[in-house]
């Protein structure tokens, strides 16, 4: 007989197949649903033992990213295993299901789910059972349609955008060294950031930062030969931490030879030019979309309520409107800014609010469970703080002013301190003061996008091609491994809680 796991499973049995009376299906495994199944494991630890109730959480990716350091994973200071924190460790007491939503029947109660394994059982997309449901999906790039821009930006929300960007900048300039093409070497020394907010703004400020201490490492480019050029659509940059503040971003960043275009848009980029409502036209090979988010695409796909912008419309306990059973919060959700004078105010899609709505959550589906009365969500906006590069930084918080080393100090600290589990702390510290003694890193290894190309170079005597000639469509996705169902052992990190209700967040 095969003894069972911790979560009352036997090796080799599915996480879809269903192993207790109650079952929470949360979908997303982000802020929200990382940290709502975390306060749901420890809520409801004897229920979860007793086999009464099973957490299922269904996400694409098996980690959490924490998005405000992917500007120091694409600049080097931080490693790109290091930005994220891995679910199976961490949620240890629940099921972890590698898949995506690709609808939810709230009437039916059921979640039809897409798995790694889908497209080889010939199957089709699998139908998942709930009793409580928690949409956290999260938010994708808000785009526009501009010529060029799906064939040629990139975004910056994941490890792999921040990572593979990283790798394309150094790229470029090993380009622009071996090139006798002028026209070749400007453009690919031009790097276009689309949006303002604090993903574009911190993204630009690292990656130039970085860039530049690597061309004192190339015999023919100058930091100075480097064009960076921010555009902005509206009259300011970093809203997040105030007028005064945004407008000193802009002065740094603009004495640093970064050209900040405010009420500017990009019109379009196709065949590799930047071309700007100003009238002004850069030929460039990187054009990073920054500018804004919009919530995930499945949420179009629910019978649930959602709002002009299509966030699922919720009530200030979480749950959504005019249903039972089913919370949402995050990106993903309209809740209601209870805090706010302004009518109908809706809480921002950051991870401020990310994080402490996933303890709100948590705590009222165990007490809706329980019998016992929900609490509502009230936190009022405490400022944020921005990095502008190594060293300096904007920040605005419980509305005190800091600019320059302790702003930037201010935003270490400050994430260091919300990174989840003790374990990623520890690293992120490691390799902070590794990076204070030692040189940092400047080589792309954008060549572990293609791994097979050294292999397929010897086995059929042709060049090995790592980057492909511009214009050419991007190549299929490699094939991923499946989700493993060995169980292991219970988890030897120990998460921290999300904030508290008095800290501030960054941005
Ligand atoms: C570069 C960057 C920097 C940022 N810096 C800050 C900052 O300094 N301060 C701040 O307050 N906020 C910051 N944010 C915003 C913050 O990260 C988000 O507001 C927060 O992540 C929202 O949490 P969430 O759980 O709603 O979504 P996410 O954390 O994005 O999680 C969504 C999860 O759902 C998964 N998912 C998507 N679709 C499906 C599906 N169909 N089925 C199943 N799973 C799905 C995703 O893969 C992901 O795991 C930053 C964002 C970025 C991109």
């Amino acid at each position: 007989m095969k003894a069972a796991d911790s979560r009352g499973q036997t090796p080799g049995t599915p996480p879809t197949a269903r192993t207790a009376g109650t079952r929470i299906l949360v979908l997303g495994g982000g802020y929200v649903g990382m940290y709502s199944a975390l306060h749901l494991q420890r809520g409801l630890r004897r229920e979860l033992g007793s086999g009464e109730t099973e957490i299922l959480v269904v996400t694409p990716d098996p980690y959490m990213t924490y998005q405000p350091f992917l500007p120091e994973a694409a600049a080097g200071s931080i490693s790109p295993a290091h930005v994220v924190v891995p679910l199976r460790r961490v949620l240890g007491r629940c099921k972890i299901l590698i898949g995506e939503a690709t609808s939810v029947d709230h009437a039916k109660r059921t979640a039809t789910v897409t798995t790694l394994a889908t497209a080889d059982e010939g199957t089709g997309a699998i139908e998942l059972a709930y009793d409580e449901l928690i949409i956290a999906p999260g938010s994708v790039s808000r785009t526009l349609p501009i010529p060029g821009l799906a064939e040629y930006a990139i975004g910056f929300k994941t490890v792999e955008e921040a990572i593979g960007l990283r790798n394309h900048v150094i790229e470029q300039m090993d380009i622009a060294s071996s090139t006798r093409d002028p026209a070749i070497r400007d453009a690919a020394l031009t790097f276009v950031f689309v949006g303002g907010g604090y993903a574009g703004v911190e993204a630009l400020a690292e990656l130039q930062d970085m860039a530049r201490y690597t061309a004192r490492y190339y015999h023919n480019i100058k930091p100075a030969d480097l064009k960076w050029i921010l555009v902005e659509a509206s009259d300011r940059i970093l809203p997040e931490v105030g007028e005064e503040m945004g407008k000193y971003a802009i002065r740094e960043l603009r004495s640093r030879n970064i050209d900040v275009r405010l009420t500017t848009r990009l019109e379009s980029c196709e065949g590799r030019i930047a071309v700007l409502s100003d009238g002004s036209r850069f030929p460039t090979r990187t054009v990073v979309w920054t500018a804004g988010v919009k919530p995930a695409p499945v949420l179009a796909a629910t019978d649930l309520p959602r709002t002009d912008r299509g966030r699922i419309r919720c009530t200030a306990h979480l749950t959504v409107v005019g249903t039972e059973h089913v919370w949402a919060a995050g990106d993903a959700a309209a809740v209601p800014d209870i805090t706010s004078d302004t009518p109908g105010a809706e809480c921002a899609p950051n991870a401020q609010h990310a994080v402490r709505q996933a303890k709100v959550l948590a705590a009222n589906v165990a007490a809706s469970l329980h019998g016992r009365p929900l609490q509502e969500y009230a936190h009022a906006y405490v400022g944020s703080v921005a990095s502008l590069g190594l060293h300096r930084g904007v920040a605005h918080v419980y509305g005190r002013k800091l600019k320059g080393y302790p702003a930037w100090l201010m935003h270490r600290v400050y994430h260091l301190s919300r990174m989840p589990t003790l374990n990623r702390k520890a690293r992120v510290l490691a390799e902070w003061t590794l990076a204070g003694l030692f040189k940092r890193e400047i080589v792309s290894l954008g060549s572990l996008e293609h791994p097979r190309a050294e292999f397929e170079s010897a086995a059929t005597g042709g060049p090995r091609h790592t980057t492909p000639p511009p214009g050419t469509p991007p190549p299929p996705d490699p094939p991923r491994s499946g989700p493993s169902d060995t169980p292991k052992p219970p988890p030897p990190d120990t998460p921290e809680p999300g904030p508290d209700d008095s800290r501030p967040t960054g941005g």
